[in-house]
């Protein structure tokens, strides 16, 4: 899911939550000037693993964050304990480190180093406007553990299509789409519940138009589908899936979960797998073959039970990983190890 942009020509005006946040407080856009923030504790200021208070960010440099989800009528904002590690190295395939969120927020470096503690050793940092694909692309160029995907989100098209900017947009997309560390389009796709009927045809134009950038770059594709799953598919069916086609935070039922894994698809499970009104995720994960299973946070959203409501982060993977296993009737070690080798398969090495 993609909060909603913090474009400097306030343009954007729809949030643009994905799937499962629709009851949580919507993200919100950082404002303000250079001069309100403090100094920057970005990931090159150092080794030490920086903790800051809110706000003291300074969102010209690509260093901070893109934006920062609201606190307001959230319980408790404090980062959950984390969790034992893993004994094998795993990833997190879909996240959102550009947004800051808690009592007290992270810097890219103290999220990826809180990962590395717990066995997750790598992160695809997924974007869904201009500002936060540039951040994804920055931050996988910058950082041995970070791979980008970059997008315009299907809630984000229609807003810069009413501003006459969804083409440049793409063309951006474009762009960042050649960089070596970007492995990703996404995320992209359909989303029925947050845009209206007068929005749907940007939507479908710019999911076409971001198919068609996975397939020339050779790379693949993350799809946010909410409430769009027919639609979704049939597009897929139409004009050709990318080969590494994930349905992120995947959302279907079981009967979805066997047609989209004869096709080939990947389906990247979130933290809301361990929520008590998901039994069709964990139906899905029943008959997911276990070389297309994925496992995600979309931090800082979708915080597994029992934590929910509270910051996600990457290193909270562990969590819902043996939740999976558990699941399954798995080893958590042995299904790290198998997500693992479907993580590197669909977006290649961490290291260069
Ligand atoms: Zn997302």
């Amino acid at each position: 899911m993609t909060p909603e942009p913090a474009r400097a020509s306030g343009a954007a005006a729809g949030n643009s939550p994905g799937p499962g946040i629709a009851a949580q407080a919507v993200p919100e856009p950082v404002e303000g000037s250079a001069s309100e923030h403090g100094p920057a504790t970005g990931p090159t200021a150092g080794s030490t693993p920086v903790e800051r208070p809110r706000g003291t960010v300074d969102a010209a440099d690509p260093s901070q964050y893109v934006r920062e989800r609201s606190v307001d009528g959230r319980r408790d904002v404090s980062y959950p304990p984390a969790p034992e590690p893993l004994g094998i190295p795993v990833y997190d395939n879909h996240t959102h480190l550009e947004i800051e969120d808690g009592d007290t927020g992270l810097s890219l470096h103290e999220q990826l180093e809180r990962a590395l503690a717990v066995g997750v050793h790598g992160v695809v940092q997924a974007g869904g406007d201009v500002d936060s694909s540039r951040w994804s692309a920055w931050a996988a160029r910058t950082q041995a553990r970070v791979l980008a995907a970059v997008a315009i989100h299907p809630n984000e098209a229609p807003v810069y299509e009413r501003a006459g900017e969804l083409d440049a947009a793409i063309a951006v997309i474009d762009e960042l789409a050649a960089e070596p560390r970007v492995r990703a389009i996404g995320e992209t796709g359909l989303d029925f519940f947050r845009t209206d009927a007068d929005g749907i045809p940007a939507q479908m134009r710019s999911f076409e138009a971001h198919i068609a950038l996975a397939k020339k770059h050779g790379i693949a594709m993350q799809i946010h589908d909410r409430d769009a799953h027919d639609a979704v598919l049939e597009t897929l069916e139409r004009v050709g899936a990318p080969e590494k086609t994930v349905f992120h935070c995947f959302s279907g039922d079981a009967d979805m979960a066997r047609l989209a894994a004869d096709r080939g698809y990947y389906l990247s499970f979130a933290g809301n797998v361990t929520f008590k009104n998901a039994q069709n995720l964990r139906d899905a994960l029943a008959v997911t073959p276990l070389d297309r299973i994925l496992v995600e946070t979309d931090a800082p959203f979708l915080t597994p039970a029992p934590y929910r409501g509270r910051p996600n982060a990457p290193y909270l993977i562990p969590v819902t990983l043996r939740f999976l296993a558990a699941e399954l009737g798995m080893d958590a070690d042995e299904l790290a190890a198998q997500i693992a080798a479907n993580t590197l398969r669909v977006y290649g090495t961490f290291e260069d």
